[in-house]
């Protein structure tokens, strides 16, 4: 054991682990802080392997933290990037629908960015056919702060800085056990103890296990959800001048299929949503028994596929077949083909399920008196980073 405990520990170095990181090393310039990671290096997992968007807000409900902290997550990351020189480009987004029922769902989505305070505007398809000559629809919102970035540069940079102040970080390093004593924490690994005053727990895909360590975990389960994408080809790095997106199904979290310019300079499409046995099974191997098995031993999730069945078996033809993936596509846009789709990484998403099996909408923080917990982090998560590191300590839950 170290001689001399820390002031705080994080467990993971993924975007949220991070930037808490970074919030507090500004408050707190003399706190002992050390990050620990099982991967051998930061945004392994969701962090590095999303749709890299900075969402403006348009979708989420009024007053939830998910609405209010990514309004304000957009201009602190673009404020971050800017200082630091890591690219960002606000190139806004359509959000396309193709018949009148879709339109009308527009309208209540319309009505939620001006509730959110997010600039929108509504454009007809002769406006849209000016702006984005390959997309077709009946008519679009436009959102011109929505934009594009890459959020494992943030990361690398946020290690960077972090290492330069005095922060420790420990890679390739599981937390496998965590204690709670009237003063101090005890963070068992597997290279050994550390004790600290305060313990942040950011473990995305693992956070119900992490949670579950120190009894937190009763009423939620993450339930990995994998989300395929394709790149490409080079013809169409600029098949589109916005983001396009369609307009989410009822009741479904995940944002749908969508095309998107990279800071790269090309653009991908993706990502669907299906359920995904392992919770870091990047190459689809079919078999994590473990994983599998806090799955399907969880009545929450027997609730929820229930529900969704229907959606499910769609999703699932859909990452089986590209010439299914590929109609979800020619919705809005027939300039592309199944010979343009070329690999590309694939994310897997932590979603918190409770045991009614309703997926958990909001941002979900547990707290103990010596530890916080990051339970519950989909997107818009990245996007609101900054905000939500910067939402914990002005609430004084750190
Ligand atoms: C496909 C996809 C697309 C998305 N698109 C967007 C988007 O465009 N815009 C947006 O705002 N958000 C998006 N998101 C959501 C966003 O990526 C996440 O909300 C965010 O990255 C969560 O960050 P995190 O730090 O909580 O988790 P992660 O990045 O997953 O980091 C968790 C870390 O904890 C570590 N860890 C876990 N268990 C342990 C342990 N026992 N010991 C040590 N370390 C441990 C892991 O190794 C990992 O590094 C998307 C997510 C996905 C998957």
């Amino acid at each position: 054991m170290p001689s001399k405990p820390y002031d705080y520990c994080i467990i993971g170095a993924g975007i949220i682990g991070l930037t808490i990181a970074y919030e507090l090393s500004q408050r707190h310039p003399k706190a002992r802080l050390i990050i620990v990671d099982k991967a051998a290096g930061a945004a392994q997992h969701q962090s590095g392997r999303n749709s890299g968007v900075i969402h403006a807000g348009v979708y989420y409900t009024p007053g939830s933290l998910k609405a209010t902290l990514c309004r304000k997550g957009v201009p602190a990351i673009i404020d971050f990037c800017t200082r630091h020189q890591v690219a960002f480009e606000q190139c806004g987004k359509l959000i396309v629908a193709v018949d009148t029922e879709e339109a009308s769902r527009l309208d209540g989505l319309y009505d939620r960015a001006q509730k959110n305070g997010i600039e929108a505007k509504r454009i007809s398809a002769a406006q849209m056919a000016e702006i984005e000559p390959n997309i077709k629809g009946v008519g679009a919102i436009l959102s011109p702060s929505t934009g594009i970035v890459d959020y494992a540069g943030i990361c690398h940079k946020l290690v960077e800085l972090l290492t330069a102040q005095g922060a420790t970080f420990q890679f390739s390093n599981t937390v496998t056990g965590l204690q709670e004593t009237s003063d101090q924490v005890i963070i068992k690994t597997e290279q050994g103890h550390i004790q600290a005053a305060q313990l942040i727990v950011c473990g995305g895909l693992q956070a119900d296990r992490l949670a579950d360590m120190m009894g937190l975990a009763n009423d939620f389960r993450i339930i990995p959800f994998r989300g395929e994408y394709f790149r490409l080809a080079k013809k169409h790095n600029a098949i589109v001048n916005h983001l396009i997106y369609p307009v989410p199904k009822p009741g479904l979290p995940f944002l749908g299929v969508h095309l998107t310019k990279m800071v790269g300079g090309y653009t991908t499409v993706g990502p669907n949503a299906v359920l995904s046995l392992g919770r870091e099974d990047y190459q689809r191997s079919f078999f994590e028994p473990v994983d599998t098995w806090r799955t399907v031993s969880y009545a929450g999730f027997w609730k929820l596929m229930n529900r969704f069945k229907l959606a499910g078996l769609s999703e699932l033809k859909r990452s089986l077949s590209k010439s299914a993936y590929i109609k979800e596509v020619h919705r809005y846009c027939t300039e592309i083909s199944v010979d343009d789709l070329e690999p590309y990484r694939t994310g897997i998403r932590a979603q918190a399920v409770d045991p009614q099996g309703n997926m958990i909408d909001d941002f979900l923080i547990k707290k103990t008196a010596r530890s916080l917990h990051v339970c519950n982090a989909p997107s818009p998560a990245a996007t609101s980073s900054f905000a939500i590191a910067a939402h914990l300590f002005e609430t004084g839950r750190l």
